[in-house]
């Protein structure tokens, strides 16, 4: 099996980092301009190159999305924002329209140009046309192919596929969608859906209002591949996408390192793992908060009772409590910057990227005045805890609930 590459979600540089950190192979962010998610903390050019810099030196790499669909007047600076993202060190930008697909190729030299899931490609002879108009490098799948359709793409397609493995879905094929502009005049192609589908709505027939009680919503469950990550690695993808450039730092840390170790695992094992093996990879992707998941269209049903959720509330399995900012191996305690809540007794463990979780009792708290307090509360807090084994500044601790 070739070697799959991970790619990242990234709303600001700290996350980014984070990201390359816990094992992504590759992040996309979002610049200022030109891009969708605007509500997402998008980068500055300092920063874009800052995360250049960060990831090549770790043998990372960063795409950048240019995937609004532009209107004439939204197209001023587009030539030299190419330019500067190309001289920053970005590798890849991510395109959803044909024109700055052509304009990319033909002002600049090395940028990789990315075909967005928005253009919606199901069919290899879509991703063919795209390459030979435009000398596209890859191809970033429509999330709505079955694994058949990845298969047949990627057997016969002359450039890389990308498939999307895990987040949120768009009830309507990526981006087509005119719900969000309708009902808050943002337009979500142009960066300002406002998910207006996962709004829960009253449902009337004629005048007459169906229920009260019953609130209709049309949000879809989120995507969630971990049953068809062999099958993909063997179809020969080339990068494995997960969703969430508005995600937190403890989700981009607990996904990424979770589906690091599934695909590590696959590779050391030249073949798919055991039940029990999945269900273990399984619980440590849904460690981090998440809505109702399902495998996506990779299984090829079309039943939309596995589609759609009534709740589009996230559920989450651990409480983020804080980041170690030190760590004395000859006190063995731990200097945690706090986020959440925590107490004396409390059952904890740390994600880290290079050591695995385990689970240890908080036996005494000590704050910033050297006193012992029973608990800390107030976010950004920099208290210690004793920590009988060494751990590395940034792990994550977390609290299962
Ligand atoms: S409102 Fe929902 S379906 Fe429409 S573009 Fe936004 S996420 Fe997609």
């Amino acid at each position: 099996m070739k070697k799959v590459e991970l790619l990242s979600p990234a709303g600001d540089l700290k996350r980014c980092i984070t990201a390359i950190n816990y094992g992504a192979d590759a992040v996309y962010i979002g610049g200022k301009s030109f891009s969708l998610r605007s509500r997402a903390s998008n980068f500055t050019m300092d920063d874009i190159r800052e995360a250049c810099t960060y990831a090549n030196a770790k043998g990372a790499h960063i795409h950048v999305t240019v995937n609004m669909i532009p209107h004439d007047e939204d197209l001023e600076g587009l030539t030299e924002y190419l330019q500067q993202l190309e001289e920053a060190g970005v590798k890849a930008i991510i395109v959803a329209s044909p024109y700055i697909m052509k304009l990319a190729k033909s002002c600049t030299s090395k940028l990789e140009v990315h075909c967005s899931t928005q253009m919606s490609v199901t069919n290899a002879e879509a991703a063919q046309f795209l390459y030979e108009q435009y000398g596209i490098d890859r191809v970033v799948l429509a999330r709505e192919c079955t694994l058949d359709d990845v298969r047949k793409i990627t057997a016969s397609c002359p450039i890389e596929t990308e498939s999307f493995i895990h987040g949120g879905m768009c009830v309507n094929f990526s981006g087509r969608c005119t719900l969000s502009n309708r009902m808050t005049l943002r337009d979500a192609n142009r960066g300002g859906c406002a998910q207006s589908c996962r709004w829960s709505y009253h449902l009337y027939e004629g005048q007459e209002e169906i229920s009260k009680d019953l609130l209709f919503t049309m949000g879809s469950k989120d995507l969630c591949a971990v049953p068809y990550i062999y099958d993909l690695m063997e179809a020969g993808v080339s990068s494995f996408k997960i969703e969430g450039r508005m995600k937190t730092e403890y989700y981009v840390a607990s996904v990424v390192k979770a589906y690091r170790n599934l695909i590590d695992e696959i590779y050391a094992n030249n073949g798919p793992l055991s039940n029990e093996r999945m269900i273990y990879h399984e619980k440590q992707v849904m460690r981090a908060a998440n809505r109702e998941v399902w495998p996506g269209f990779y299984q090829g049903s079309d039943d939309n009772s596995l589609i759609y959720h009534n709740n589009g509330d996230a559920f989450v399995s651990h409480d983020f409590l804080g980041t170690v900012k030190a760590y004395d191996p000859q006190r063995n305690t731990a200097v945690i910057e706090s986020r959440n809540v925590f107490q004396v007794g409390d059952t904890v463990e740390f994600l880290s990227p290079s050591t695995s979780n385990q689970p240890f009792t908080i036996e005494s708290i000590t704050n910033g005045k050297n006193e012992q307090i029973d608990s800390i509360r107030n976010p950004m807090s920099l208290v210690e805890i004793p920590v009988s084994f060494a751990v590395q500044k940034e792990d994550i601790l977390r609290k299962a609930l």
